[in-house]
C-alpha cells in the first residue's frame, strides 16, 4: 500500500486558498489536473449539470472545506466537507486531533447487504403463501440476479429471500402486509438502482408464485444489514481544556450522553451533531446524503423509542466513545462518476472500498460529536460557534474584504454578534477610514 500523507497540516487554516491549494499539491494530495478541477468546482460544465437532474439552471455552491488530523484503523485522511454550517470543519479537526493523539479513531463495516422490498396483496393464505415463495427461494435469486449478472461477476449479487408479515394498519379487519425482502449485496455501489431493477424483475414471479398482486418495489433505506462503527478512547487527561481538569469535561460528557439516552428530544439534537459531519463528507464525496439521513433516524428509532447514535462511557480511566449507524455509500454509481467534485473528495479521502469509506464516515460522525458533547458539557457550543458565526454576521450587515474579520472579531470582543451591532461597526469604520 503507498505511503499516505498526514493528515496533520499545522497551520493550514490561516492560509489563504490559493497558499492551500498549493500546500495540497506539493504534498501531492492532487496532481495539477486534480487542482484545476478544485478551482473549477464552482463552475462545472453545463454538460454535466444537465446529465445530473433536469431543467438545470445553474449551479447552488456551497463552500468546500478539509478536515484534518483524522487517523482511523492507523491510517491517515483528510476529509472533504461541503456545507454552509461554521463550525463543522473546525469541530472535526478538533477532535480528531484529540482523538489522534490517543491513538486514533478504531472502525469496522459490514458488507453492503441492501433490502429490496417487494410489497404482496392479495395473497390468500400469508403462510401458505410464505411457504411457496421460499420453496422458490433458488429461482427467486437466480431471477434477481439475471438483471444484474455483472454484480454477481464481481462477487456480489441477491443472497436471501425473506418474508415479513406486519400486522394491518387499520386493524384486525384489514389484509396483514404482506412484505417480500430481498437481500443483495451491491459490492462497490450503494445499490439503490441495482435493488429497484431486481425488486421490479422478480415482481412477477411472486404473482405467478401466490397468485397475490404487487404494488410497491423499492429499496429500504433503513440498511441495517450494512452497518459501519467506530469508536476511540481517550485518556481524561487528554481532555483537560477551559481551565477544567479533564474528569469535569468528561462529566460533562458523560451527562450529555445520559441525557440523550433518556430523552428523545436531546437525541434529536444529538444526532443532527452527529450528521452535521456525515453530511458535509456526504456531500463532498457524491453520495445520496437523503439516504443516510433517513436510514440514521430510522436506525436511532429501532427499539421502538428514538435514541442516540452515538454513547460515551468511562473505562479504566478512559473516556470511551462509540457509534453505530447504517452507511449506504458507493465509490461507483449514481453521481460518483460524473460529478468531478465528487471524483476529487474520494481522492482526497484516499479510501479504497466502499467499506473503508464508511469507517472514515462513522468516525468523522464521532469525532463531530465529540466536538459538541465537549463544549455542551462545559463551556456551551457559543462561545466557538459565536465567533465563526459572526464572519457570516458581518457579511450580512455589508462588510466586504477585510472588513469582514474585522467586524467579526470586534463583534466576539463585544459579547454581541448580531446584524446591528455589526451595522453599527461598519458605519463607525466606515466613518473612520472616509475622507
Ligand atoms: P447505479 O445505478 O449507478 O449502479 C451502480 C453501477 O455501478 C452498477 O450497476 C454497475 O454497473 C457499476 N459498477 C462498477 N463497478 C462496480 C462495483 N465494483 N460494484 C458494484 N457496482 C459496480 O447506482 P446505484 O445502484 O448504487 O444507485 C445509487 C443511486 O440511486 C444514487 O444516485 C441514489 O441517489 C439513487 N436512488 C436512491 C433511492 C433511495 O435511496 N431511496 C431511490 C432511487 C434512486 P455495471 O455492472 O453495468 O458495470
Amino acid at each position: 500500500m503507498p505511503d499516505i500523507p498526514s493528515s496533520r497540516l499545522p497551520g493550514f487554516h490561516r492560509l489563504d486558498v490559493e497558499a492551500r491549494w498549493r500546500e495540497l499539491a506539493r504534498r501531492g494530495d492532487v496532481s495539477p489536473e486534480e487542482l484545476h478541477v478544485l478551482r473549477a468546482l464552482g463552475s462545472p460544465s453545463f454538460e454535466i449539470l444537465n446529465q445530473m437532474i433536469e431543467n438545470a439552471v445553474g449551479v447552488f455552491a456551497l463552500p468546500l472545506g478539509l478536515g484534518l488530523n483524522l487517523t482511523v484503523n492507523g491510517r491517515d485522511h483528510l476529509v472533504p466537507m461541503a456545507v454552509e454550517e461554521p463550525s463543522v470543519v473546525a469541530a472535526v479537526s478538533y477532535a480528531a486531533k484529540v482523538v489522534r493523539h490517543a491513538g486514533g479513531f478504531t472502525a469496522d463495516a459490514d458488507a453492503s447487504m441492501m433490502i429490496a422490498q417487494v410489497q404482496l396483496t392479495g395473497y390468500g393464505s400469508p403462510e401458505l403463501a410464505r411457504e411457496r415463495l421460499l420453496a422458490h427461494r433458488e429461482q427467486l435469486l437466480a431471477l434477481a440476479n439475471s438483471f444484474h449478472p455483472a454484480l454477481q461477476r464481481r462477487g456480489g449479487g441477491a443472497r436471501e429471500v425473506q418474508v415479513r408479515i406486519l400486522p394491518a394498519p387499520e386493524g384486525p379487519q384489514g389484509e396483514p402486509l404482506f412484505i417480500v425482502h430481498l437481500l443483495v449485496d451491491t459490492q462497490e455501489a450503494m445499490g439503490a438502482n441495482l435493488l429497484n431493477t431486481m425488486a421490479e424483475g422478480v415482481a412477477p414471479l411472486i404473482e405467478q408464485l401466490t397468485g397475490g398482486r404487487v404494488y410497491v418495489r423499492i429499496l429500504s433505506n433503513l440498511a441495517d444489514q450494512r452497518l459501519a462503527r467506530a469508536s476511540c478512547r481517550i485518556p481524561l487527561a487528554a481532555l483537560a481544556d477551559f481551565d477544567l481538569p479533564g474528569e469535569d469535561i468528561a462529566e460533562g460528557i458523560l451527562q450529555a450522553s445520559r441525557f440523550a439516552e433518556a430523552d428523545p428530544y436531546r437525541a434529536a439534537t444529538h444526532n443532527k451533531g452527529v450528521m452535521n459531519g456525515i453530511d458535509a463528507v456526504a456531500i463532498a464525496t457524491g453520495q445520496d446524503w437523503r439516504a443516510i439521513e433517513a436510514g440514521a433516524h430510522a436506525y436511532a428509532c429501532r427499539t421502538g423509542r428514538y435514541g442516540p447514535l452515538s454513547r460515551w462511557t468511562l473505562e479504566q480511566g478512559h473516556l470511551v466513545g462509540r457509534i453505530e449507524l447504517p452507511l449506504a455509500l458507493g465509490m461507483v454509481g449514481g453521481p460518483i462518476k460524473v460529478h468531478p467534485g465528487a471524483q476529487l473528495g474520494l481522492k482526497l479521502l484516499r479510501v479504497t472500498t466502499v467499506r473503508e469509506l464508511a469507517m472514515v464516515f462513522a468516525s468523522v460522525g464521532l469525532a463531530q460529536n465529540f466536538a459538541a458533547v465537549r463544549a455542551l458539557g462545559s463551556v456551551g457550543i457559543q462561545k466557538g460557534h459565536m465567533a465563526l458565526h459572526a464572519r457570516c454576521v458581518a457579511v450580512t450587515a455589508g462588510a466586504r474584504g477585510l472588513d469582514v474579520e474585522k467586524v467579526a472579531r470586534l463583534l466576539v470582543e463585544r459579547g454581541s454578534v448580531k446584524v446591528e451591532t455589526a451595522r453599527e461597526i461598519l458605519a463607525s469604520c466606515q466613518a473612520v477610514t472616509a475622507p
